[in-house]
């Protein structure tokens, strides 16, 4: 570990081989993994991160947007490139870039195939999602006829896998919605290859499936948050370790007098002397103004000092009078001896937000 001079996010990759192999030791041998690196692989660094699962053996890659498939191809990517939520407008682009969109609903299905026919293509890859319960994102079981008989119109595009998603993979007390999902998923499935003379991959897990539903692997699964480091339960955050440290410095340290105020709107007035840090990292880093006013905490020479006042956008104060420490030092936000998920607690959100609102301003360290 280095120590920060600046605001910086420290991605440790044998931190993300560690959760791989985790996650791959749940699986049976021949399930297929593909890795979720969407939204800059949550935050982190998706060039870097899919090179790295690349050569560690990942079958797949999704990303949400085009664009993002765009980078990763330009980057060097060659393994398949899923596309979970493509828009009309960019098929072209998704075509030329050797990606593989999901086609949710009769209007996406239809376009694409206009476009891949007009682009003279024959059996290109795509994948079908269904809605059995999320209610987000794919056709209806009751649509399974409609979409069979569009698929056998054309021979321009190719089923490779269809998918679902499940709603409370990580609420064990939604078992019985999550089994209803899984058994109308096998519904469409068998009903599927009976019609259409073959089977396509099959995949519903995301990490919290994988880790609480086995018998749904099926021939693949998608991980997002599990290889970043977390495993949306007490227990099952004790076996991945989170990739990310999200670290800065002390610009400056005041003495607030009592009756003083700090920061915008003076939102915090002090009815005693304290001690204070300035630091170089604000809302445009990602740090949202719902972690101000004490709600927030960052971590200096082992000891929480909670955010002091507004949240501003390229500062925050925390409070550090019982703090021994100096101007310089480093600063943790979070990493794996201070949970993003128990920040994240603190503004009544998930892991998954704080560790991917993290800007593009910050830069990436990547630790090897
Ligand atoms: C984001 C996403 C995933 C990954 O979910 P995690 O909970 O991060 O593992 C999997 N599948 C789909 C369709 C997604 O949108």
């Amino acid at each position: 570990m280095s120590k920060a001079q600046e605001t910086c996010l420290e991605i440790d990759l044998k931190a993300l081989k560690h959760n791989f192999e985790y996650l791959k030791s749940r699986l049976k041998p021949e399930t297929k993994f593909l890795a979720v690196v969407k939204a800059f692989a949550y935050g982190s660094d998706a060039s870097e991160i899919a090179h790295y699962m690349q050569d560690l053996g990942a079958d797949y890659f999704a990303v949400a947007y085009v664009k993002e498939g765009v980078a990763l191809r330009e980057s060097g990517i060659t393994k398949p490139i899923m596309v979970l939520h493509p828009q009309a407008v960019s098929f072209e682009t998704l075509i030329v870039n050797n990606l593989e969109p999901c086609l949710y609903n009769a209007k996406v299905l239809h376009e694409f195939i206009e476009v891949a026919i007009a682009k003279k293509h024959t059996a290109y890859p795509v994948h079908i999602k269904f809605n059995t319960g999320l209610n987000r994102l794919g056709f209806y079981e009751k649509e399974l006829d409609a979409v069979l008989s569009k698929l056998k119109s054309t021979t321009a595009i190719k089923v490779i896998s269809i998918l679902s998603h499940l709603a409370a993979s990580e609420d064990l007390t939604e078992k019985e919605f999550t089994l209803n999902q899984i058994a109308t998923f096998k519904s469409i499935a068998v009903n599927f290859a009976k019609n259409m003379g073959y089977t396509p991959m099959l995949h519903i897990c995301n990490t919290s499936g994988i880790l609480n539903y086995p018998e749904a692997h099926f021939d693949m699964v998608r991980s997002g948050i599990g290889l970043y480091g977390f495993g949306n339960s007490e227990k099952e955050n004790k076996n991945v370790k989170p990739i990310a440290t999200l670290k800065t410095v002390i610009s400056q340290i005041h003495t607030i007098n009592k009756g003083d105020s700090v920061g915008y709107n003076r939102a915090f007035k002090t009815e005693k002397e304290i001690k204070t840090a300035t630091l170089p990292i604000g809302h445009a880093d990602g740090i949202g103004r719902q972690y101000g006013q004490g709600k927030g905490f960052v971590v200096i020479n082992g000891k929480q000092a909670p955010i002091v006042g507004n949240v501003c956008m390229d500062m925050i104060m925390v409070n550090i009078t019982d703090i021994d420490c100096n101007e310089g030092d480093e600063v943790i936000v979070f990493g794996p001896h201070a949970s993003a998920e128990n920040l994240a607690a603190q503004a009544h959100t998930i892991s998954y937000e704080i560790i991917t609102a993290i800007s593009q301003r910050v830069k990436r360290l990547i630790l090897k």
